[in-house]
C-alpha cells in the first residue's frame, strides 16, 4: 500500500500531536488530526492555534551540557517542528531557549493547517478510532477519554496527581548525616534514605516552608486532592502536621537515637542515581525549594533532577501499559505520546511525538523495530517511562540521571555519544 493511502488519526493538535502530524503527513500519510479547541474551554490554553504553550514561554536550557539542551539538538536532527518554530521564534534569554509565544504558535499552526497531507478536524474526541491512532491529548486530557482508554488496557492505569514530589540526586546527598533504614526495622540498612532532624532543626525548616513562596497556581488547580496535598499545605494546617504526617519519626531511630522529625528519599530508578523525596509534593517556586528544602540535614547541597510540580496532569501508568514503542499493550495500533505518556516539559512532550511518529512509520515501512539507543536522552527517556517504577510511577523529565553513567562521565563525551547514536538513528529510519 502507498503511504497516500494509509489514513492516520491523530488526537490532540498540542505539541506533541503537532510533531507527529508534521512527521507523518511529510511521508505521504494522511492525517486526521482531531483538535478540541475552541469547542471545549480547558482554562489553560488561550487561543486555537496548535502548539500553543500554555505556561512559560521557555524551552529550558539551551547548552548542549544540559539535559534539556541536548535533547533539543537530538529531536532537531530527527526534524522536529518545535525547534523549526523556535528558530524563528527565539528572544534573547541567556542560556534558556525562550520564544514569543504567539510566533512560535503562528508557525506551528500554519505548518500543520497548510501541509496539504494533514486534515484538522474540530471535534471533542471522546472515543477512540479504529486503525492506526496517536492520542496526544495532554494533562488535560479529559475523564470519558480517560476511561475509554482505561477500558482498553482492561486496568485501571492511569494517574491523576495534583503534585509531584522532587528527584534529587543520590550522589549530591551528605551521608555522613543521614542513614538508611525502612521504618520499624531494627536493622539499620533499610533501602530508604533518612534525614533526621532535631527540634530547633525542625522548627526552622517549618517556619521557612509555611512563609516560602509559591508557584502562581491557574484556576482550575487550585482543587487540592486530599490523598496528595503539598507539602506545605499539610504544615499551614499546624506546627505539627508534617510530624504526624510525611515527618513521622516513629519506627526511624537510627542505632538509639530518637528525632523529633524524619524526612525520608525513596529510590526512584532502577540505577539507583536518584531519590524522590516522600510526601513532598509541592507548588513552591523551584528558588524556593532549593532554598527551603536544602535546610534539611544531610542536604544541604542536594542537586535536583527534578523540582516538584503543581498542575492537573493525568498520565498513564505507563510501565505497565506501553510498549518500547510507545504503542498500547492492549492495542499496539495506538501510540501515546505527550504529557499523557508521563513525561513533563514542553519538550519532552514534543519529543515523544516526533519519536511515536518515527516508530509507527517504521512499523507501516515493515522495517523491524529498533529502540532509539539509550545514550541519548530521549531514548533514555523513553525507557524511563516504559520500564521503571511498575508500583509508584511519575513523570519524568529530560536530566542525566536516567543515562547509564552519564553523571559520572565527561559530559562531552555523553553529547558525542548521543548525538553519534541520534545520526545512526536517522540513517536507519530513512533507509
Ligand atoms: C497549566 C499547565 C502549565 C504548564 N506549564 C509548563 C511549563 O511552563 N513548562 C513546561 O515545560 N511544561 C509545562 N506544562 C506541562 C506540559 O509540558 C504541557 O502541558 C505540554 O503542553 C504538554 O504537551 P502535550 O502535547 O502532551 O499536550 P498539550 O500541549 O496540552 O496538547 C494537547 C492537545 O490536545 C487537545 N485535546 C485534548 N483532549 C482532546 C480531545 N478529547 N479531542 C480533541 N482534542 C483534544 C488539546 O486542546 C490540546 O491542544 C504545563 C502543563 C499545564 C497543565
Amino acid at each position: 500500500m502507498k503511504n497516500s493511502e494509509i489514513v492516520i488519526n491523530i488526537i490532540g493538535g498540542g505539541l506533541a500531536g503537532s510533531e507527529a502530524a508534521n512527521y507523518l503527513a511529510n511521508k505521504g500519510y494522511k492525517i486526521k488530526l482531531y483538535e478540541r479547541r475552541p469547542l471545549v474551554d480547558d482554562e489553560a490554553h488561550v487561543t486555537s492555534k496548535m502548539g500553543e504553550l500554555v505556561c512559560s514561554n521557555s524551552l529550558k536550557n539551551k547548552k548542549l551540557d544540559n539535559a534539556c539542551g541536548l535533547l533539543k539538538e537530538e529531536i532537531n536532527r530527527l526534524g522536529s517542528l518545535i525547534m523549526e518554530a523556535s528558530r524563528v521564534s527565539e528572544v534573547p534569554s541567556g542560556d534558556a531557549l525562550a520564544v514569543d509565544r504567539n510566533v512560535f504558535a503562528d508557525y506551528i499552526d500554519n505548518k500543520i493547517r497548510n501541509n496539504p497531507n494533514i486534515e484538522v478536524i474540530n471535534e471533542d474526541v471522546n472515543d477512540i478510532f479504529e486503525g492506526y491512532t496517536i492520542i496526544a491529548t495532554g494533562p488535560l486530557t479529559s475523564k470519558s477519554l480517560l476511561e475509554k482508554i482505561s477500558d482498553i488496557t482492561g486496568k485501571d492505569v492511569y494517574g491523576f496527581y495534583d503534585a509531584s514530589a522532587p528527584i534529587i540526586y543520590k550522589d549530591s546527598i551528605d551521608f555522613s548525616k543521614v542513614f538508611m533504614k525502612d521504618r520499624y526495622d531494627h536493622e539499620n540498612d533499610g533501602s530508604y534514605i533518612n534525614c533526621g532532624m532535631n527540634k530547633d532543626e525542625y522548627l526552622n525548616f517549618y517556619n521557612n516552608l509555611i512563609t516560602a513562596k509559591k508557584a502562581h497556581l491557574h484556576e482550575i488547580d487550585k482543587d487540592y486532592f486530599e490523598g496528595c496535598l503539598p507539602i506545605e499545605v499539610i504544615a499551614s494546617r499546624g506546627v505539627d502536621t508534617l510530624r504526624f504526617g510525611p515527618l513521622k519519626p516513629v519506627g526511624l531511630n537510627n542505632e538509639d537515637k530518637e528525632y523529633y522529625a524524619v524526612v525520608q528519599l525513596r529510590q526512584d530508578d532502577l540505577i539507583g542515581e536518584f531519590y524522590n523525596m516522600v510526601g513532598f509534593q509541592t507548588n513552591l517556586t523551584y528558588g524556593e525549594q532549593k532554598r527551603v528544602f536544602s535546610l534539611i540535614p544531610g542536604l544541604e547541597n542536594a542537586k535536583f533532577a527534578r523540582y516538584g510540580l503543581m498542575h492537573r496532569n493525568s498520565y498513564l501508568f505507563s510501565p505497565i501499559v506501553l510498549n518500547d514503542d510507545l504503542s498500547l499493550k492492549a492495542n499496539n495500533n495506538v501510540f501515546i505520546a505527550g504529557q499523557l505518556s508521563g513525561v513533563e516539559g514542553y519538550v519532552e512532550s514534543a519529543a515523544t511525538g516526533l519519536l511515536a511518529a518515527i516508530y509507527l512509520d517504521l512499523r507501516l515501512k515493515d522495517k523491524p523495530f529498533k529502540a532509539l539507543s539509550f545514550n541519548t536522552v530521549l531514548g533514555a527517556l523513553v525507557r524511563y517511562i516504559t520500564h521503571t517504577g511498575k508500583n509508584n510511577f511519575q513523570p519524568m523529565n529530560a536530566n542525566f540521571g536516567i543515562i547509564y553513567g552519564a553523571n559520572r562521565s565527561d559530559k562531552s563525551k555523553v553529547i558525542d555519544r548521543s548525538l553519534k547514536d541520534i545520526e545512526a538513528f536517522k540513517s536507519y529510519i530513512n533507509d
